[in-house]
């Protein structure tokens, strides 16, 4: 199944180049099915991360693409503007945060994140605050992979060893601990608060992922916790910014995930399911304030500019997919999977290896004692005809909305076998 080409040359994430796990290699894929080279078809459990909320090759997303092929595939952005772009930005007003006002277009997800930190530092530069240049976040987040994304992702599942001085020190707090359904625990502020005490004046604002801690290890938390983090920023003089990349467009039940706790963050990062897994596309968004106090500044401007900025065939497909999405009932939709995700995955805490079962919306997630063998999973799923990826102690779904009852049912019956016999699998190919 692997490609000779692509195992001797073309680096995967996060894969060694001396001993990659093989890549299956995928012929087309539509709805919510990958199929292979060979014919083979996977009911995908994965939605690419985070991003096909709608399936593959749909229908109204592929016109959306090709209409604006026939205008433009791109112009840039610096002097040039265009419908694609205007028309967006009027969308995301109306459904992010009623303080955001200003909308950054930018390429991904790290990007998005990056401009979100320049804008925080620079919004302080501008008052004459030329100290408050760092950043503080809880552990346990991610929140991307160039340099500065990396440096507030989690020191440990990031891997700052690796990369020693030339990643610069942020503040580390605890994860929050309280989960998301139960009894809030004041305690679980208090170290932030400890930590603004001591160092506000050094720092630009607070970076997290609201509700929903992603990639750093799928951990859902109380909504007090953010209403309690906003107090502390006003308090202690610190942006707050929310990166939305992963649970943005639906995923955890709620169109985004700040609207568990009302609060709204200064900054805010999306991208992901943006453009409905099309293209690649991020925005991020500030307000009135935040931007004019930028461009009061020394620099008069917000100093960042992609190549690729607004991008017309991304804006355009990002525009189609948010409008698809909200022109359905998708809250019902949301809570069908969330039901028969709660219907099959509970049971698997009863295996003495299995530390956790956590569901919120379309997000399941069974976490591990141990890590897992992902190459020997890997096959299993894919033998069975089951598209799910799992990293470190957690193997987790997070399907594409469209995904039938039957389709969903069997991704889940057979990740619950896989699960079950994981002991078994992992001697016998060991
Ligand atoms: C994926 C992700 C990013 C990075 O996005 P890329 O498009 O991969 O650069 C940032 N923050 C969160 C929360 C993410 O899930």
């Amino acid at each position: 199944m692997a490609d000779l080409f692509d195992l001797e040359h073309l680096w995967h994430p996060y894969t060694s180049m001396t001993q990659p796990l093989p890549a299956f290699k995928v012929k087309r894929a539509y709805g919510s099915t990958i199929e292979l080279e060979n014919g083979h078809k996977l009911v995908d459990g994965m939605s690419s991360w985070w991003c096909t909320i709608h399936g593959y090759n749909h229908p109204e997303l592929n016109q959306a693409v090709q209409d604006q092929l026939q205008d433009m595939a791109h112009v840039m952005f610096g002097g040039l503007t265009h419908n694609p772009a205007i028309e967006l930005g009027k969308l995301l007003l109306n459904i992010t945060p009623p303080g955001l006002d200003k909308i950054f277009y930018a390429d991904s997800g790290s990007v998005a994140v990056e401009v979100a930190l320049k804008m925080a530092v620079q919004y302080w530069s501008a008052q004459g605050q030329l100290k408050k240049t760092n950043f503080v976040t809880p552990r346990s987040g991610y929140h991307g992979d160039t340099w500065n994304a990396m440096s507030v992702c989690d020191p440990v599942t990031g891997m700052h060893q690796i990369f020693g001085s030339s990643l610069p020190n942020r503040f580390f707090v605890p994860a929050p601990q309280t989960a998301f359904d139960e009894k809030w625990n004041p305690q679980d502020i208090a170290e932030l608060e400890q930590t603004l005490v001591q160092h506000h004046t050094c720092i630009a604002a607070l970076i997290l992922e609201p509700i929903v801690q992603g990639a750093g290890g799928m951990r859902f938390y109380h909504p007090e916790y953010l209403r309690q983090a906003k107090l502390l920023c006003e308090k202690y003089q610190i942006l707050l910014i929310f990166d939305e990349i992963a649970t943005g467009f639906g995923r955890t039940g709620k169109l985004f995930a700040w609207e568990y706790a009302g609060v709204e963050p200064d900054i805010m990062c999306i991208g992901k399911a943006l453009t409905g897994g099309y293209m690649t596309l991020s925005a991020t968004l500030t307000s009135k304030a935040i931007a004019e106090k930028i461009s009061q500044g020394e620099a008069g401007v917000f100093m960042h500019g992609p190549t690729f900025m607004a991008n017309p065939l991304a804006c355009a497909v990002a525009l189609k997919s948010t409008q698809l999405l909200l022109a359905q009932d998708w809250q019902a939709n949301i809570r069908r999977i969330e039901q028969q995700l709660k219907q099959y995955l509970p049971a698997l805490s009863q295996l003495e290896y299995v530390e956790d079962v956590r569901i919120l919306g379309a997000i399941g997630v069974v976490e591990l004692t141990v890590p897992v063998n992902m190459q020997i999973l890997q096959q299993e799923f894919v033998r069975r005809g089951i598209w799910v990826r799992p990293f470190g102690r957690l193997v987790y779904v997070m399907p594409p909305y469209i995904i039938t009852c039957n389709e969903l049912d069997y991704l889940l019956q057979q990740l619950v076998e896989v699960v079950q016999q994981l002991q078994e699998l992992q001697h016998e190919t060991a």
